[in-house]
């Protein structure tokens, strides 16, 4: 069936009354959905100025395109530029060296989309490879955020540096869906690219347990933090995605087999302090009555500003008006989550970067050294990842290099594999739901409630998003946009951003984390909230 016929088709349901689709939950969101056709509407609007999307398709071309009926039907969904898909679509990474590259082979999430219904409209700006926060380090220019008015930018004179950052490194995929581009979007996440750019942008941003969607097709970053994410306007919309791309995967050895999902499912389910949040009998004015919330101490960082303070103080006393019991808890080696993060994820990218030679992936240098001896063979390499890699990706492979040499090891890698140990035994003892993968604990619990909290409650970044001139000249404080996401990141935890008012003008962000393998309580949870 034709997309236009479907689109009618929708539309007649929707007039029918029809919320549900047989085998799926639905989530009901509060938006009004945005049809395929409606978002290449806004995207040939949007995009010239907004620069969301690196390629997108075109009304004839969805029109032409055959697709499944599904819960996800007629649903345009972006997908960040390192997530393959298969069809006349490049997955670049916004990378020369990759800039033309077409993926042989489609992501399993990507596929799982499809045969919901679901149709993939572009793919979206980054920064290369993952690496970044403000969506600046493109091989197509930044992204910016929807939120700055276009004309205000005229009238004051602003050039385009002087715009608001969407933030990244997944901020095509942020611009798009707060722009109205698409209904839901892919980020990745390795340590905040999905949470940060969703919450600046005034969006959802979910980071699921780490293994629990597929990443086959996604193009490795640190192989050990990297998850795929999903944003949307509200976290209804996140739901019905995730229900749909949360399966396992033969084809990714890190994906959570089903007997672990069966293993997480069963205890998730047998707490039995927790009965209403799920059930029916659910009371209408408090309906997070037994949800315990942490105010983790050491998020109160010198960084954090006042609006995000205000944002936080906002969300914990909302919590507390639905029900739940909110009290301060410690994760005292909070501070040393970043620079353990930009240790590790330097070390892997350093490793996983390494198949970009010109010759097993990527472009090749035009540039023909005299290979009559042996230096000036190596040097085709050297040209080839020297013209094909940005100043940034050069800068962390160097350094994650080092991190991981004979010489460095043992003060930068060790170390950081310790402090990321002590940070997710830290969350295991705040978290009253043990740790599915901890062999040692009972799967049944006892019948008492046990002290420890089921979700953390803190801001998503220190404050709204900076222009994108801001900060030009410090990397370290570029950095520090990361220092409320990662410890989630090294924990392998789900946590979710969802928009929590403004500065000046400017989304802010909230994040709730919650134990490992406890997605569905924590979007509960931020559903309510
Ligand atoms: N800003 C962080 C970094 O540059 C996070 C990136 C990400 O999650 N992909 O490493």
């Amino acid at each position: 069936m034709s997309r236009s016929v479907r689109a009618l088709r929708l539309k007649l349901s929707r007039h029918a009354g029809f919320q549900t689709y047989a085998g799926s939950r639905q989530y009901r969101s509060t938006f009004a959905p945005i049809t395929v056709l409606e978002a290449l509407e806004a995207i040939s609007e949007r995009n010239p100025e907004l620069n969301a999307f690196a390629s997108h398709i075109t009304p004839a071309e969805a029109n032409a395109s055959e697709s499944s009926e599904g819960p996800l039907m007629d649903w345009p969904i972006a997908v960040k530029a390192n997530i393959a898909t298969a069809r006349s679509s490049v997955t670049s990474c916004a990378s020369r060296a990759l800039y033309a590259y077409t993926s042989p082979f489609q992501a399993t999430v990507v596929d799982s989309l499809e045969r919901a219904g679901a149709a993939v409209v572009g793919k979206t700006n980054m920064d290369e490879f993952g690496m970044g926060s403000k969506n600046k380090f493109s091989i197509y220019g930044s992204a910016l955020n929807p939120h700055t008015p276009a004309l205000v930018a005229k009238q004051d004179g602003m050039t385009e540096l002087d715009r608001h950052t969407p933030g990244g490194s997944s901020g095509g995929s942020a611009a798009a869906v707060a722009a109205g581009m698409c209904r839901a979007a892919l980020g990745s996440d390795t340590g905040g690219s999905v949470r940060l750019p969703a919450a600046w942008c005034g969006v959802v941003g979910f980071k699921p347990t780490f293994g629990r969607i597929s990443r086959h097709g996604l193009v490795a970053y640190g192989s050990s933090l990297d998850t795929v994410g999903i944003m949307a306007r509200d976290v209804a919309d996140v739901q019905s995605v995730f229900d749909i791309v949360a399966v396992p995967d033969p084809l990714d050895m890190t994906c959570m087999t089903s007997s672990l999902r069966a293993r997480i499912k069963a205890l998730a389910s047998s707490r039995p302090w927790i009965t209403q949040a799920h059930g029916p009998n659910r009371s209408e004015s408090a309906p997070l009555a037994e949800i315990r919330v942490g105010i983790p101490e050491e998020y109160w960082v010198n960084e954090l500003s006042e609006p995000a303070l205000e944002s936080w103080r906002a969300g914990a006393s909302r919590l507390a008006a639905l029900g739940c019991e909110v009290v301060s808890v410690s994760l005292p080696h909070t501070p040393s989550a970043l620079p353990a993060y930009y240790a590790l994820a330097w070390a892997e990218a350093s490793s996983n970067l390494a198949r970009y030679d010109g010759i097993r992936y990527g472009r090749r240098s035009d540039i023909r050294p005299d290979t009559r001896n042996l230096q000036n063979a190596s040097q085709k390499y050297a040209n080839t990842r020297g013209e094909g890699f940005g100043a940034e990706v050069q800068r962390r492979i160097l350094l994650g290099t080092y991190v991981m040499s004979s010489a460095a090891s043992e003060h930068y890698f060790t170390p950081s594999q310790k402090i990321r140990r002590l940070i997710q035994e830290e969350f295991d003892n705040v978290f009253a739901l043990p740790n599915a993968l901890s062999a040692t604990q009972p799967l049944a619990l006892s019948a008492s409630r046990p002290l420890g909290v089921d979700v953390l409650l803190f801001p998503t970044a220190t404050g709204a998003a900076p222009r994108l001139s801001d900060q030009e000249d410090s990397r370290v404080a570029n950095y520090v946009n990361d220092v409320m996401t990662v410890p989630a990141s090294l924990a392998g935890i789900p946590a979710i951003s969802i928009p929590a008012g403004h500065a000046d003008g400017m989304p802010l962000g909230l994040q709730l984390a919650a134990q490992y393998g406890d997605d569905d309580l924590l979007l509960c949870v931020a559903r309510h909230l």
